[in-house]
């Protein structure tokens, strides 16, 4: 097999960049109750490490990044990194995952840079709710502002990522559905991950087989491919609706087997898996003065040690890092 593969013989072509910890939302499940310590600005890399850790991951096999954080659209410049990572001549695809409040502002410029496509997480549509999710003062009305200008720019497909709670935000699962239908909306529901909580599955989960059920009030759904990608969802559609529907199941049924992506920490450790704790360190043999030759070998043995899967279903959680610090 030619490019990036494991010890498991699954082939490693997508990096997810966190590009910070700060986030300017406060999701239930993303961020402790109690906040986070944040990371020094020195220990964040700066966007040339970024830059030079891609290049070489690049030199691999990987040819997908995707930027994430905490909020990627927080940290100031972020255009300039888009455009330094788009003239790796083997990256063909780079994305980006936002909360959208600041994506009106900034869409723009992001598609000049060489920014693909955009995937917004929303978990509702209702005013208070919103505030009681984000445990922030009111921007729905930004994020939906955003979502519109993303797609005005070509920023397509925007993909809508909801997280299903029960009891929080499940009553409008029907409600994303008729967007699907209505507007052309490309929604994928998410089943919740116990990931700060005691390592149970907590009473807000709700399972994709369950949404489905509740789905089918609307019309029968039917199976189709992705306009885009080659992740974790599976698609469907009503059949007289322009946008999908996607459900992601990593707690009812894991795909870890087709798990295709490494992960890159704000502050410099490649992990391996979101759901495990092991990570390697690039940042200090980075800025110790590391050879690319160096760089590339220490990635070769961090791919090595990628896991088979993720113990999720026997309760496990990993414990070192929040969500919000690993890149969702
Ligand atoms: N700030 C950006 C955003 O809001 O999209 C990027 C980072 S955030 C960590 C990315 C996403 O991870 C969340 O919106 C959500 O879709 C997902 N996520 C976070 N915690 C989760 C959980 N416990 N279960 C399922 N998905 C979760």
């Amino acid at each position: 097999m030619t490019g990036l593969s494991d010890s498991f013989q699954r082939p490693i072509d997508y990096l997810r960049i966190s590009v910070t910890d700060r986030c300017n939302l406060r999701c239930i499940y993303c961020m402790p109750t109690d906040g986070i310590c944040l990371l020094p600005h020195q220990d964040i890399l700066a966007y040339e490490e970024i830059y030079t850790i891609v290049k070489a991951t690049a030199e691999l096999g990987i040819n997908k990044v995707r930027i994430t954080g905490g909020e990627p659209l927080v940290r100031a410049g972020l255009p300039k990194l888009i455009q330094m990572l788009a003239q790796i001549d083997s990256i063909d695809d780079i994305s980006l995952t936002t909360n959208g409040v600041l994506l009106g502002h900034h869409a723009t410029e992001l598609k000049r840079a060489g920014l693909r496509r955009v995937n917004v997480s929303l978990d509702t549509l209702k005013q208070d709710k919103f505030k009681i999710i984000t445990h922030s003062s009111n921007k729905l009305g930004d994020v939906l502002e955003g979502i519109e200008v993303a797609e005005a720019v070509g920023l397509n497909p925007v993909k809508l990522n909801m997280v299903v709670m029960s009891g929080i935000n499940d009553d409008e699962l029907l409600d994303f559905a008729v967007k699907t239908i209505d507007e052309g909306w490309h929604v994928r529901f998410i089943e919740f991950m116990p990931i700060n909580s005691e390592g149970t599955i907590t009473s807000q989960f709700v399972s994709v087989s369950d949404m489905r059920k509740r789905l089918e009030q609307l019309g029968e759904l039917e199976p189709c491919l992705p306009s885009v990608g080659n992740g974790p969802a599976k698609y469907f559609r009503f059949p007289q609706a322009k946008g999908t529907i996607g459900f992601i199941t990593p707690v009812s049924e894991h795909f870890c087997f087709q798990c295709n992506r490494l992960r890159l920490t704000a502050d410099g450790k490649l992990r391996l898996c979101l759901l495990s704790e092991d990570e390697i360190d690039l940042k200090q043999p980075f800025r110790s003065g590391i050879s690319l030759g160096g760089l590339k070998q220490l990635i070769k043995e961090a791919v090595a040690r990628k896991p088979l899967r993720h113990h999720l279903a026997e309760g496990y959680v990993p414990k070192d890092r929040p969500f919000c610090q690993v890149g969702g």
